[in-house]
């Protein structure tokens, strides 16, 4: 498509949207008595409107039946998650069974790890990408730490090439055959939350397996971005959170994914908790512990029922829009109007004034881009502020701005255009 720099292009394309009405199904800050844009749904999704309506009828429930909540009302508690495997296994790529909901994300990065990292003395390293989310850092050192061996050692991180920002898919994979011999495990993000790039994820899982380690990834930036795979790509396991772009509410519910070719793996060890036991079974309270077939049978507590709710309703959202392919068509295009009015005001004042690190590829990259301000980086970021756009922050000089496609329009990224630009004027 081309796009144009004009109020009158923006607004047709959004009359063209059919995605356009979904706007009204979030609640939106506001900033001096009107909506804000709201560009960080990289960070904390919105609200969704009928969240709270889901919160109270199990307020209701629990007020009317108390421990009968489990099994009665029209929504029992026992098995209540299972109403949202269906609409998440879609929206990662996976077969229901595959999936399932519990803790949050880094706890499950803990979880998983338990299962997949199984290091020996000849072969303890894990590899992951240089700059990934702290908490993942710390995981995964800590995890080292604990089966008794020197991150510096067991972890092996890699990085952009010098003076490029972006992960070559041919340098990771070649860092994954150099290994060959002490990887155990790749841990990748789906997407790398500073720079917006997406992974091969495919292209990473296969070269794993063909040195015989396994592969996972953290989707946090991935999930309900962009069009995954997680099933057919043949991964082995993934977790991510919901309160990001799955607009599930600050500290929601986490998922995780774990491949069927695994669930009945008896090399794999798991850490159990009753909520994990056979669900038909589950209330005989017998000693030894016999998983639910599938991710199920890695849940350990009673599910946290309120952020259950919270999650049905921001994917009974998902499920109106038609899912993450019509989403995700939207999206590709609002980025790439961004990409567009970003780049236009650099070629006008004839400098790289605002240099995007995000890939250019639309395979390569989610609705985020990264932006270097190349000078009054701070003060650019605070004027977006000022002017009712939200976006986020990151240290020394990176603004990121995440334009999502069932709340925002091409009409207010035509604004950041216009904000950014007088910005710079
Ligand atoms: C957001 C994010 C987290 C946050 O983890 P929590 O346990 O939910 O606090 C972890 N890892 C990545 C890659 C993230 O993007």
């Amino acid at each position: 498509m081309t796009y144009q720099n004009t109020l009158a292009f923006a607004t047709q394309l959004d009359e063209q949207d059919p995605l356009k009405d979904f706007q009204s199904k979030f609640l939106v800050p506001k900033h001096k008595g009107k909506d804000v844009i709201y560009f960080c749904g990289n960070s904390l999704g919105l609200q969704p409107a009928i969240a709270q309506q889901y919160v109270s009828g199990i307020f209701n429930n629990w007020k009317e039946l108390g421990i009968e909540g489990f099994f009665a009302g029209g929504d029992p508690w026992l098995g209540y998650h299972k109403q949202l495997t269906q609409t998440l296994s879609g929206i990662v790529g996976a077969k229901s069974e595959e999936v399932t909901v519990m803790n949050s994300l880094t706890v499950n990065l803990h979880l998983l790890m338990v299962s997949f990292y199984k290091p020996t003395q000849k072969r303890f390293k894990i590899l992951m990408e240089g700059g990934a989310f702290p908490s993942d850092q710390y995981a995964l050192a800590s995890q080292a730490r604990f089966h008794g061996y020197d991150p510096k050692e067991a972890i092996i991180e890699i990085f952009p090439r010098e003076g490029e920002f972006i992960l070559r898919t041919e340098d990771i994979l070649e860092a994954i055959n150099k290994h060959a011999d002490d990887l155990v495990l790749v841990l990748f993000g789906g997407i790398n939350y500073y720079t917006g790039q997406c992974f091969d994820m495919e292209e990473i899982t296969k070269a794993t397996h063909k040195i015989g380690a396994y592969a996972g990834f953290d989707l946090a930036h991935a999930a309900g971005n962009v069009v995954l795979k997680m099933h057919d790509w043949g991964v082995d396991f993934a977790c991510w959170c919901s309160y990001k772009y799955m607009n599930s509410g600050p500290g929601g519910i986490s998922g995780i994914f774990v491949n069927e070719k695994h669930f009945n793996n008896k090399d794999l060890n798991r850490f159990a908790g009753w909520w994990g036991y056979r669900e038909d079974e589950r209330f005989l309270m017998t000693q030894d512990f016999k998983p639910e077939i599938g991710a199920a049978g890695w849940q350990l507590s009673t599910s946290p029922i309120m952020l259950l709710a919270l999650h049905k309703a921001a994917l009974d959202v998902f499920e109106q829009a038609g899912g993450i392919i019509p989403l995700r068509t939207k999206s590709e295009q609002l980025t790439a109007y961004l990409e567009f009015l970003i780049n236009g005001i650099n070629q006008d004042k004839n400098d790289e004034l605002f240099k995007i690190i995000t890939p250019k590829n639309k395979q390569d990259r989610g609705c985020q881009l990264s932006i270097v301000c190349k000078q009054n980086a701070k003060a650019t970021f605070n004027y977006l502020t000022e002017n009712g756009v939200i976006g986020d922050w990151r240290e020394p000089n990176v603004i990121r701005l995440a334009p999502v496609p069932l709340y925002n329009s091409f009409k207010q990224v035509f604004e950041v255009g216009r904000i950014l630009r007088a910005s710079v004027d």
